[in-house]
């Protein structure tokens, strides 16, 4: 990832950070000689530190959830008076009682069971476009239903360093696909967030060419992100800022996206224009973020390469609420044009899915978004699969979230009424089961 050659300032700090690659280097130079044994010692612990916490990650109790209507998202099947047995972490059965008998069986006197009659059962909710700095933020998502999320970069790694979190402490954050920092020509703050980052300041214009695109998007695939976040046009929530000028065009997306590609990261691709749209799917994004003026080439070109569309329309159409009055002309203008694109999209068979493009804690609950994709025309099962079983083939964890059967992870949300009937319905979220633990619980009051 570095520049080795940069690294060779003395040759106690080269022994110390690269040792076996600078060694011969340094024997070379006859410094050897100055190592002693101590500082060798010393630089051993520094460079490989023992990181093995002491403890294992903790195992959630059993959970039972009973009593109301279990919607299974991709097959659009109502079982009634439903039973979810959880247990490690998965679902163990879920069903009708009969089917479900010998799984509570097996928990019994173990578990805790939890009364959802007069509410629907679902799978955990999935986000597929949120950003999370802090901890709160990622709470509040988490309470809002969405049990996982697609992060849309985060400002200095947190995302990364979230991801693990549920694993030791169950029900923290959603689980997540990290996206790391924003691939974009002003990096500003962001080069704080890795050393590697630091070359970058060295550019007059930014991070427009080929090959700086490349390097920072190396750079978040060696902090092991899972997706990558670029752009071909600029902010629609700046009123400083044209969203139909072009950032990036199509080649120096494809620098982005085939360095991704090469860490097996997909790329989400933040677009407005009709050319940004269409230059980042020629590119071959996974998936176009807001895509307002996105044209029916572009769609048709998505169906051919399965581009994933995250409309995030709680987003572009709250912009008319703004008190800013550029942003709220915008939001009145690009409204109705998205509301065509994601019917339009939906009808050609493009995947739309729900991303709320939510910061801080200020949260758009993903249930508005799937009403928000409904609204469009899109019918009720299918807005619903846009932040369950589409999303999660987005996340690739189709066979872990989505739905509720047997080996999936044991996420589950309540909310009160039919969502086949009105979608508002995952507004009002009862019960979150995050990674089998309970993390929101207003049944009982
Ligand atoms: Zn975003």
């Amino acid at each position: 990832m570095c520049d080795e050659s940069a690294e060779v300032p003395g040759p106690i700090r080269s022994v110390v950070t690269r040792r076996g690659v600078l060694a011969g280097a340094a024997a070379l130079a006859g410094v050897s000689s100055v190592v002693t044994a101590a500082d060798d010692a010393a630089g051993a612990v520094r460079r490989a530190p023992d990181r093995r916490f002491p403890g294992r990650p903790p195992v959630p109790p059993p959970l039972v959830v009973e009593g109301g209507p279990l919607l299974d998202p991709l097959t659009g099947r109502v079982v009634e008076d439903a039973v979810v047995v959880l247990a490690d972490g998965k679902v163990l059965a879920a069903g009708s009682r009969a089917r479900t008998a010998a799984a509570v069986q097996e928990v019994s006197g173990r578990a805790r069971t939890i009364d959802a009659a007069g509410g629907w059962i679902l799978p955990g909710l999935v986000d597929v476009h949120v950003h999370v700095n802090a901890i709160a933020d990622a709470v509040g998502v988490l309470m809002a239903g969405a049990t996982s999320i697609r992060s849309g970069t985060s400002n200095f790694y947190q995302d990364v360093a979230m991801r693990p979190l549920p694993r030791w402490k169950p029900g923290a954050v959603p689980r997540m696909r990290a996206a790391g920092v924003f691939v974009t020509p002003d990096l500003g703050d962001t080069v704080l967030a890795d050393p590697d980052l630091a070359p970058l300041a060295s550019l007059p214009d930014g991070v427009r060419s080929p090959e700086a695109l490349a390097y920072v998007t190396r750079v978040n695939l060696s902090r092991d992100v899972d997706v990558v976040k670029t752009r071909a046009n600029p902010r629609a929530g700046i009123p400083q800022q044209d969203p139909l000028e072009l950032v990036y065009d199509e080649t120096q997306l494809r620098a982005v996206v085939e360095t991704a590609r090469r860490g097996r990261a997909g790329v989400l691709c933040h677009a407005y224009s009709a050319d940004g749209c269409h230059g980042a799917v020629r590119a071959g994004i996974q998936s176009l973020e807001h895509g307002v003026f996105v044209t029916e080439e572009t769609l048709e070109l998505m169906v051919r390469r399965g581009t994933f569309f995250t409309p995030t329309m709680g987003a572009v159409l709250g912009l008319a609420d703004s008190p800013d009055p550029i942003l709220a002309q915008r939001g009145r203008e690009y409204g109705p044009v998205l509301q065509a694109a994601v019917l339009r999209a939906h009808e050609l068979g493009v995947p739309v899915v729900a991303g709320t493009d939510t910061f801080g804690t200020a949260t758009r609950s993903v249930g508005s978004e799937v009403r928000l994709i409904g609204e469009t025309g899109v019918p009720a099962l299918d807005a619903l699969r846009g932040a369950t079983t589409t999303a999660a083939r987005l996340l690739g964890w189709e066979d872990r979230i989505g739905r509720l059967v047997p080996g999936h992870l044991a996420d589950v949300v309540v909310v009160d009424g039919s969502p086949l009937d009105d979608l508002a319905a995952l507004e009002r979220v009862q019960l979150v089961v995050a990674q089998g633990a309970v993390v929101r619980d207003d049944l009982a009051a």
